[in-house]
């Protein structure tokens, strides 16, 4: 039975409803036109279809997919695939919707779009997922195209499955186009840089935070939550940079040096025994404990809804910054900003991988590739420009940063489309 108090959890940790309560607050700061923002509430387009597969044993079975193209009002959706059992049309909307405010942050030419299909890749076989991704691609062809929508992996999804979405788009245009997808692999049009690039965002905009807060790399203590692609990233590079990663939580338990733990000889451990835990150069710690540690900086990387009405008044750090997508909740927001925790909040802190994704669509389009550096280079200055424009609108209107980050990006896809004008 459902009691009030599990509703009550339920509606705080509900996506769709977290995006809602943000950009409510920001359009009415604003004071957006009523009809303008029955315009950016809504998807302008949702497909769903139904894909039947011929499964390795001869058996048919249908699966569900979709794709939400929520702007297309600052150029072509933009947005990951995700292949999971729970996946949901209300879940994608959401998502797509987060697309295109980070896409606006980072001031990139993308909308936002996101796609998802209902299965469970773990149980698939290679060849079954070949088959689904590929009559997937097929199913929503006439709706994909580097002018018109740029899928990239997600949850469940990978390089190869980009690699069979361009490949399927490339045989029904009859040639090769490999800008209609990102996150590639290099030897098909991937860029370069792009497996660090959130992290590495999330580095760039800590130390704009650092600056701005009169603290030294040096002599900054980190936790991080989550050690795959984003936390991991991360974790190494603000080492190379001199910051005392502190503490690393993962699923199955934390690690804890006061003196700053050794990313890189971790990765190592975990490569070899498939865990952190018990790694020699730190303490194995209890999670809850390692997120409520004393630190300047925390670095949430895993997942959704981990910063919470219950666990937000037990945090000790100044600065969070939001790897993961949707770590925090609206009313977790505002205890954070009753203790004066300067948040850089999840649609600049992880623009990095879709900046980089960005990179990607353009080299493939001028069939140029550029350097590490440049790509690096080219990072930095979105990061810290994208930085500086929330910073600015926080200080203008007097509000904490994410509601500033949904307040530049309502306002930026606002003026496109009023600069467009209604096509009637
Ligand atoms: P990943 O799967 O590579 O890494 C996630 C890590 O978190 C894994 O090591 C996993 O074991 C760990 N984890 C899972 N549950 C945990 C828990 N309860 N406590 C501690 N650790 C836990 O995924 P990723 O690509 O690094 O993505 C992490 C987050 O960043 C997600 O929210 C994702 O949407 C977001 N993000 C990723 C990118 C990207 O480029 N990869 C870009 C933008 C946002």
């Amino acid at each position: 039975m459902t009691t009030p108090a599990d509703a009550l959890i339920e509606h705080e940790l509900n996506p769709w409803l977290s995006a809602e309560a943000r950009f409510n607050e920001a359009a009415e700061r604003l004071e957006m036109d009523e009809g303008l923002q029955k315009v950016l509430r809504t998807p302008s387009r949702e497909i769903t279809v139904y894909i039947p597969v011929v499964l390795d044993d001869g058996r048919i079975e249908v699966f569900t997919g979709y794709r939400v193209q929520h702007s297309i009002a600052r150029g072509p959706a933009k947005g990951g695939i995700r292949f999971a059992p729970d996946v949901t049309l209300d879940e994608v909307r959401a998502l797509a919707s987060w697309m295109t405010w980070k896409c606006a942050v980072a001031n990139i030419p993308f909308g936002g779009g996101k796609g998802g299909v209902i299965c469970d890749p773990h149980v698939l076989s290679m060849t079954e997922l070949e088959r689904l991704t590929r009559r997937y691609t097929a199913d929503i062809i006439e709706f994909l195209g580097p002018e018109k929508d740029v899928p990239a992996p997600d949850m469940n999804t990978n390089e190869q499955v980009m690699a069979w979405m361009m490949d399927t788009y490339s045989m029904h245009m009859r040639h090769t186009m490999t800008a209609v997808v990102t996150g590639k692999p290099l030897d098909l049009g991937g860029s370069r840089g792009r497996p660090e690039a959130t992290g590495r965002g999330c580095l760039f905009v800590t130390l704009e935070a650092l600056k701005r807060m009169g603290l030294k790399p040096e002599d900054t203590s980190v936790v991080v939550q989550g050690f795959g692609n984003v936390g991991g990233m991360a974790a190494k590079l603000m080492a190379r940079r001199e910051f005392k990663i502190i503490s690393i939580i993962e699923w199955d338990g934390a690690v804890y040096n006061a003196k700053g733990i050794d990313v890189e000889a971790l990765m190592a451990h975990r490569k070899q025994t498939g865990s952190i835990v018990d790694f020699p150069g730190a303490e194995n710690i209890d999670r809850e404990q390692a997120l409520y540690l004393k630190c300047d900086v925390l670095l949430p990387a895993a997942k959704e809804n981990v910063i919470t009405s219950k666990t937000a008044p037990h945090l000790n750090c100044k600065i969070l910054c939001e790897g993961a997508n949707g770590p925090t909740t609206p009313i977790a927001d505002k205890v954070l900003a009753d203790k004066g925790i300067f948040v850089i909040p999840d649609i600049l802190a992880n623009a990095g991988g879709v900046t980089v994704s960005y990179f990607e669509w353009v080299q493939d389009r001028q069939g140029y590739f550029w350097n590490e550096d440049l790509v690096n280079t080219r990072l930095e200055e979105i990061m810290v420009n994208s930085f500086q424009d929330v910073v600015k609108y926080s200080d203008t209107h007097r509000v904490h940063n994410r509601i500033a980050a949904y307040m530049l990006a309502l306002d930026r896809v606002a003026f496109a489309i009023k600069l467009r004008g209604l096509y009637a």
